[in-house]
């Protein structure tokens, strides 16, 4: 870290955004300050490095090569990525089956719920016109007790 006060204008130097006359005042406390030479050398590699990355020196062969491998890359992706949405449909499907074919002896058949409390549920009158007194009391009785036909 270059702790010259003069530091924060080295950006602006080595950019050249610093007017002539304080660009050339600056280079008076280069010869002068050793912090801020090495941190210009510094920037100044930087930006080569940074140079020669952005462009490189490939042959018409070399890149052509490249944008090949770049189009067959992306292609098996595409594939590996359709090979695992596949595997993921087959397990919620195969987990589906089991939870459906498991629902029944989890919860019981409907049937099986005796005729009383299916009215108890939804808390309406049977219509006694329908049943019958006596038919609505023999329904109670068997759920009660438990004796009904239909268990
Ligand atoms: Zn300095």
């Amino acid at each position: 870290m270059n702790e010259c006060q003069r530091a924060e204008e080295l950006n602006a130097y080595h950019d050249g955004e610093l007017p002539p006359a304080a660009g050339a005042e600056f280079e008076e406390h280069l010869r002068q300050c050793p912090r801020c030479a090495a941190e210009l050398a510094h920037l100044r590699e930087l930006s080569r490095l940074l140079g020669t990355l952005a462009e490189p020196k490939l042959s018409p062969q070399v890149l052509h090569r490249l944008h090949r491998g770049a189009v067959h890359a992306s292609q098996a992706g595409i594939q590996r990525m359709a090979q695992v949405v596949s595997a993921v449909a087959a397990s919620v499907l195969l987990v589906c089956s089991i939870w459906m074919w498991r629902l029944p002896a989890d919860t019981g058949r409907p049937e099986e719920i005796p005729q009383w409390e299916r009215w108890a549920l939804r808390q309406e009158e049977p219509r006694v016109a329908e049943t019958g007194g006596e038919e609505l009391a023999l329904w109670m009785i068997e759920g009660l007790t438990g004796n009904g036909d239909h268990d």
